[in-house]
C-alpha cells in the first residue's frame, strides 16, 4: 500500500465522459488499495476561454484579478470528478489550493509554491478517501489567490508527491511518454521507457511540451519519481501494465542498463537572429548590447561574437522570435549610434536543433559527428551552444525538418531498445 499522486491534463478531463474514466481509473488504484490523491487541470480550452473573456474586456487586466478567474477551471474539474468517483462508491474530496492551502508567493499568473499544509489531506488519506487537489493554484500570504503559470498543475502534482513523500507521481497526459523526437516530424521516433532527470530538464527548456518545466526543477529537487503515461488507454488496464507504462523520469543512472549517448533531439522555431555588424572591438561592449535588452526583460538565449578585424568584429544573439520587433527597437534606441555599430540586421526565419543525452559526458566526439551529419546534408551551421549534456545549433529554418531526421538516424534513434 502505497501514496500514489495522478495528475490529469486538460485533455484526459475535457468531457464529462472522460471525467467518469478518470474516475474509473483512479477507483481502480483505490481498490488495490493505494493512497491516492488526484490533481486535475481545467477542461481543455477552460483557461484560455476565461483569459479570452478577461482579454476582451480589458486590454492590460489585473494580475490577480485574472488569477482569481483563471482558478476557477480547476474548481469545476475536481467538483466533477468527486461527483463521478462518489457515484463509483469511492469516497472523495475535493479541495481548492486555497482550502489545503497550497501556500505561494504573490507573483501572480507565475507563482511559486513554498509550501503545503498537510493537515487536512492526512486526515482524509487516513480514512482512505481520496483526495482530490486543484492543480495550478495557491494563495499567497495575505490569501489572495494565485496562480502558477500556464501548465502549473503538472508543478502542483509534483509539489504535492513531494511534500505528502509519494512513492510515485503518474502524470497523465495525451501522449503515452517522452519520445526521441517529435513523431509527427520522425515516423521513427521511439518512446523511452527512462529518461533522467538532466535529460528532462534540457528538452523541457529546449521546447518539449510534455511536462512544465518547473515540475521538472522540482522533481529534481525533492527526487519525486514521476511518470508521464497516456489516460487514453483502458481505464481498467492491470496495475502493474501501467507501472511499467509511459516514460519513467530517473535519478540515478543505473549502471547495469545499457545507456544510450543520445536521448533524444530536440528542436524550436521559436527564435529569431540579431546581428550587429562591425561594433568596436573593445571591453564593455557586450554589456553594451546585452544590459538594455536584460533591462527591457527580454530573454537572450545563444551568443556569438566573432573574431574582430581590424578593431571590429560581427556581434549574434537570438531571441524569441515573438521579441525580435522589441529588440530591434531597444538596439536601434539605445545601443547601434551608441557604440558605433554600422548595421543591425534580424532574421526571423531560423530554428534551433539539439542534440541531448547525459551519455556526452562520457563519450568524445559527439559535436563532430552532429556537425558531419549536419554537413552531409548541406545544411550551414549558424551558430552553435554547448552544455556538459547538450548541443545545440542555430540552422536556416527551412532545413529544420531534415536536420531533425538526419540526426535521429545518425544517433542511432530510430533503432530499437
Ligand atoms: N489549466 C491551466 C492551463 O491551461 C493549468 C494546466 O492545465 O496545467 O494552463
Ligand atoms: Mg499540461
Amino acid at each position: 500500500m502505497a501514496l500514489i499522486v495522478h495528475k490529469y491534463g486538460g485533455t484526459s478531463m475535457g468531457s464529462a465522459e472522460r471525467i467518469k474514466n478518470v474516475a474509473r481509473r483512479v477507483a481502480k488504484w483505490r481498490a488495490a488499495g493505494h493512497h491516492i490523491i488526484v490533481v486535475p487541470s481545467a477542461m481543455s480550452g477552460e483557461t484560455n476561454r476565461l483569459l479570452g473573456l478577461a482579454r476582451e474586456i480589458s486590454e492590460r487586466p489585473d494580475p490577480r484579478e485574472l488569477d482569481m478567474i483563471a482558478a476557477t477551471g480547476e474548481q469545476v474539474s475536481i467538483g466533477l470528478l468527486a461527483i463521478a468517483l462518489k457515484d463509483l462508491g469511492v469516497a472523495a474530496r475535493s479541495y481548492t489550493g486555497w482550502q489545503v492551502p497550497i501556500r505561494t508567493d504573490s507573483a501572480y499568473t507565475k507563482a511559486r509554491i513554498e509550501a503545503i499544509d498537510a493537515t487536512r489531506v492526512n486526515t482524509d488519506l487516513a480514512e482512505g478517501t481520496v483526495v482530490i487537489i486543484a492543480g495550478f493554484q495557491g494563495i499567497d500570504e495575505s490569501n489572495n489567490i494565485t496562480t502558477l503559470g500556464r501548465g502549473g498543475s503538472d508543478t502542483s502534482a509534483v509539489a504535492v508527491a513531494a511534500a505528502f513523500k509519494a512513492q510515485e507521481c503518474l502524470i497523465y497526459t495525451d501522449v503515452d511518454g517522452v519520445y526521441t523526437t517529435d513523431p509527427r516530424i520522425v515516423s521513427e521516433a521511439r518512446r523511452l521507457k527512462v529518461i533522467s532527470f538532466e535529460e528532462m530538464l534540457e528538452l523541457a527548456s529546449l521546447g518539449s511540451k510534455v511536462l512544465q518545466i518547473r515540475s521538472v526543477e522540482f522533481a529534481g529537487k525533492y527526487r519525486v519519481p514521476t511518470r508521464v503515461l497516456s489516460s487514453l488507454t483502458d481505464p481498467l488496464m492491470p496495475i502493474d501494465e501501467e507501472f511499467k507504462s509511459g516514460t519513467l523520469i530517473t535519478f540515478e543512472e543505473d549502471e547495469n542498463m545499457e545507456q544510450a549517448v543520445i536521448a533524444g533531439i530536440a528542436f524550436n522555431r521559436d527564435e529569431g537572429k540579431i546581428t550587429l555588424l562591425q561594433v568596436p572591438d573593445r571591453p564593455g561592449v557586450a554589456f553594451q548590447i546585452l544590459g538594455p535588452v536584460a533591462e527591457a526583460n527580454i530573454d537572450v538565449d545563444m551568443i556569438i561574437q566573432n573574431q574582430s578585424v581590424n578593431g571590429t568584429t560581427d556581434f549574434s544573439f537570438t531571441v524569441h522570435r515573438t521579441e525580435l520587433d522589441k529588440t530591434l527597437e531597444v538596439l536601434e534606441s539605445k545601443v547601434k549610434s551608441q557604440i558605433g555599430a554600422r548595421e543591425i540586421r534580424a532574421d526571423a526565419k531560423v530554428a534551433k536543433v539539439s542534440a541531448v543525452g547525459i551519455g556526452m559526458r562520457s563519450h568524445v566526439g559527439i559535436a563532430a559527428q552532429m556537425f558531419e551529419t549536419l554537413f552531409d546534408e548541406g545544411i550551414n551551421i549558424q551558430m552553435i551552444s554547448t552544455s556538459e549534456i547538450k548541443i545545440s545549433v542555430i540552422i536556416d529554418d527551412k532545413y529544420l525538418e531534415l536536420a531533425v531526421r538526419a540526426l535521429h538516424k545518425a544517433f542511432g534513434l530510430d533503432q530499437p531498445d
